[in-house]
């Protein structure tokens, strides 16, 4: 059997593989891409990617402090590259002051507005609504994903990876397609499906630590902005009632709203719920959003790291793992590609 030989393998087609082979490009270009959407799909082309604090402080938490270093070597890319399928705005969360969630709300923000009405929401509630600004980029993951591609500039290889074995030199990996490919470096950016690969841990708690991650479903309604409304739409924007949040991305001219999530670990996704959710969400905005039947339903799974912290590991010399990526994925991408590249340039 002829085996492929390159310096990088990369597995995964996610935001996390892109990112990093973006990055590992500054020390080679001998780089493999291989992964397999049509057999286990990448969620980050299925998903609302919306990069926000929402309150995270430094000081707090050691996640919270990961997703601040993270947020700032995203916006770092961002400044230095201008990529396209990305706009910078401000999110809008709303609650009802004293309301059920109110509670809630305060121990994430110190600090919020006191608004009778939203510039989006037209409803009459019962108490006034309590308002919060943070800096928010909105992310059209098709654009950007296209847009970093052609940088990256390295074939894709579609098979899915059955086997892995540790070599003196390096690594061998089997697919699916019956295809050998070696290399001296493995980067497994392969998401919930990352536990599998918890073999070539050489620690027991690195094992075990991605043998505790979880996967997540998520989903949310997408439709393009072909529909009659007067709301003048001029750039992106993302506004929340509580849990439900509408984005509008002007890179792509579309919408998505996401909910909640419930279902957690079902795969199919309880459409009445969602309907009578977005009714609710309809009837409060100023904003025509049209018959929910309009709306086009997209569902991604996430995995979820042990007590939500991510997982970013040499498990064993020249094999790395990075998944657990969860709710903060197009931040973490972006810190972990510079820590890895860093410790691999001397
Ligand atoms: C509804 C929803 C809303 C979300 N909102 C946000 C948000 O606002 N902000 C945010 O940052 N994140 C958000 N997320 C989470 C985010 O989308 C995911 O965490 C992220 O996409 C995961 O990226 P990844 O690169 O780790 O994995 P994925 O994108 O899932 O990619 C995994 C890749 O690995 C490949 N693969 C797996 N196993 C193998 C194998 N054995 N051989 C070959 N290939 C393999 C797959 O084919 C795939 O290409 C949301 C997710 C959902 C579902």
């Amino acid at each position: 059997m002829k085996e492929n030989f390159s310096k990088f393998i990369v597995i995964g087609d996610g935001i996390m593989a892109k990112s990093l082979i973006f990055s590992l490009k500054d020390l080679s270009s001998d780089i493999t891409n291989i992964s397999s959407n049509s057999f286990a799909p990448a969620c980050s082309y299925t998903t609302t990617a919306i990069n926000c604090l929402r309150g995270t402080e430094k000081g707090t938490s050691k996640l919270g402090d990961l997703i601040l270093e993270s947020y700032d070597n995203f916006v770092e890319f961002y400044n230095k590259h201008n990529p396209k399928g990305i706009s910078k705005t401000i999110e809008e969360q709303n609650w009802i002051k004293d309301g059920e969630t109110h509670g809630k709300w305060l121990r994430r923000y110190k600090e919020y507005e006191i608004k009778d009405k939203s510039i989006f929401y037209n409803k009459n509630f019962s108490s006034s609504l309590a308002q919060v600004h943070t800096e928010a980029y909105i992310i059209s993951p098709n654009k950007f994903f296209n847009w970093i591609d052609e940088k990256n500039n390295i074939s894709k290889i579609d098979d899915f990876i059955i086997s892995v074995l540790k070599t003196d030199n390096g690594y061998r990996l089997t697919s699916q397609n019956n295809k050998v490919y070696t290399c001296e470096k493995l980067f497994i950016c392969t998401s919930y499906l990352a536990k599998s690969f918890s073999y070539l841990c050489d620690k027991g708690e690195d094992k075990l630590s991605l043998e505790k991650q979880k996967s997540v479903h998520g989903h949310y309604l997408y439709r393009k902005n072909n529909f009659k409304h007067d709301f003048i739409l001029e750039n992106s924007f993302c506004m929340s009632l509580d849990f439900i949040r509408l984005a509008y991305r002007k890179e792509t001219d579309d919408f998505v709203i996401s909910f909640v999530d419930t279902n957690k670990e079902n795969f199919l996704v309880d459409e009445k719920k969602i309907n009578s959710s977005f009714d609710y969400f309809r009837q409060t905005l100023n904003i025509e959003l049209g018959e929910f039947k309009q709306w086009d339903l997209y569902k991604g799974i996430r995995s979820k790291g042990h007590q939500r912290v991510p997982f970013c590991k040499e498990v064993s010399s020249g094999c790395f793992i990075i998944s657990g990526l969860y709710k903060n994925a197009f931040t973490f991408s972006f810190g972990f590609s510079k820590k890895i590249t860093n410790s691999l340039d001397h």
